[in-house]
């Protein structure tokens, strides 16, 4: 006999990108952390930490960071969910949603694996929908696939587009169960859908600090959403999911906003020059709202590149997948980390 449930002894796990120690000379740009460090005020909030925070439990509503978010984005206090990573907020809206072929997961593809992965657990049945060539989202698709949770990434990734505020009102209005908006890159993109919480019942808006605010090491997501809403997710997520340093470090850092934009701008300038010198290298490269771009590869397989960057140092993610054949995903990294990719791709041609 298996020791594990039979749902989990057949799912697949989720495969997170390579993370080497930091402090080697790799040049990191395969799983979308931000390249400069995080706010100088969050790590003197670390440094000043004293043993009374650690000898406590955490406040498991970490309320601080909350009246944070909420000076920061203008959405009251108590319409926030504080979770370790906005991966703990994606596991608990499925485990207080999904269930079975009853309660199915939807979402389209290609996007964020995880859906997937957290759904298999439950165990929850998934219908993913294919995104069109363009990426128009298939709001009658969806609809029709009857959700009680529905997830769409925007800026979605691996693909970088964004599903504009009208195509995600349309959708709202017309889904009975749960919409769940990604936004984890929200901060590289001139878009957000965050005032839909304050239009429908049954809209959350998931937000990191992983990306814009250089604190993926920390583990520290949100959500916004009505009370009512949040009151069914407090119920399935760990109290204790956010530790006392994360909650003293990630609110520091949601209050120098000032700081991450200004990183946020200068990723968006890198991104811009990337793409064009990668498309000069002869790839086509989708336009990006995040914090990297998606290469397709006419020269070379993409998978043979994406090991021969890793043999010189330079990790990139490689995607071979349904609707996503042999491409590759290329974090944004700094100007000169940049160049070093693209001087080491033009070597490999
Ligand atoms: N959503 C999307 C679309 C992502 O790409 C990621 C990062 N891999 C996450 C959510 C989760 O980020 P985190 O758990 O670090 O907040």
């Amino acid at each position: 006999m298996s020791y594990f449930r039979p749902t989990i002894a057949a799912m697949k796990g989720y495969i997170p990108g390579e993370q080497p120690k930091p402090g080697t000379s790799i040049i990191k740009l395969n799983t979308n952390e931000n390249p400069y460090p995080p706010s100088p005020q969050a790590l003197e909030a670390l440094r000043a930490l004293d043993g009374e925070w650690l000898r406590r439990y955490p406040d498991p509503f970490a309320r601080e960071f909350c009246e944070a978010v909420s000076d920061a984005l203008g959405v009251p206090a108590d319409w926030v969910i504080v979770g370790n990573g906005s991966d703990d907020m994606l596991n608990v809206v499925v485990r207080a949603c999904g269930e079975g072929s009853d309660r199915t997961i939807v979402y389209p593809t290609p996007t964020y694996v995880l859906y997937g992965t957290l759904s298999a657990m439950q165990p929850a049945e998934v219908i993913e929908i294919p995104y069109p060539s363009d990426f128009a989202l298939p709001i009658d698709a969806l609809v029709a696939a009857k959700g009680a949770v529905t997830f769409i990434a925007s800026p979605n990734s691996p693909s970088g587009h964004v599903v504009l505020l009208d195509e995600l009102r349309k959708l709202a209005k017309q889904l009975t169960g749960v919409l769940v908006i990604d936004e984890a890159y929200v901060d590289f993109s001139e878009y957000s859908a965050l005032s839909l919480v304050f239009e429908f019942q049954n809209v959350i808006v998931l937000r990191t600090l992983s990306k814009g605010y250089s604190l993926a090491g920390l583990r520290m997501g949100f959500g916004i959403a009505n009370p009512t809403l949040l009151e069914g997710l407090f119920k399935v997520k760990d109290s204790y999911n956010i530790d006392a340093i994360a909650t003293l470090v990630g609110t520091a850092a949601m209050r120098d906003q000032a700081y991450k934009n200004a990183c946020a701008e200068k990723v968006k300038t890198s991104r811009s020059r990337l793409t064009l010198d990668l498309i000069n290298l002869g790839f086509a490269i989708a336009e990006s709202h995040g914090n990297f771009v998606l290469a397709t590869s006419t020269a070379k397989r993409a998978e043979d590149l994406y090991l021969e960057l890793k043999n010189r140092g330079i990790l990139v993610r490689y995607f071979n997948q349904s609707g996503l054949d042999d491409k590759l995903r290329i974090t944004v990294g700094t100007d000169e980390q940049n160049q070093r990719l693209v001087e080491t791709l033009r070597d490999l041609f």
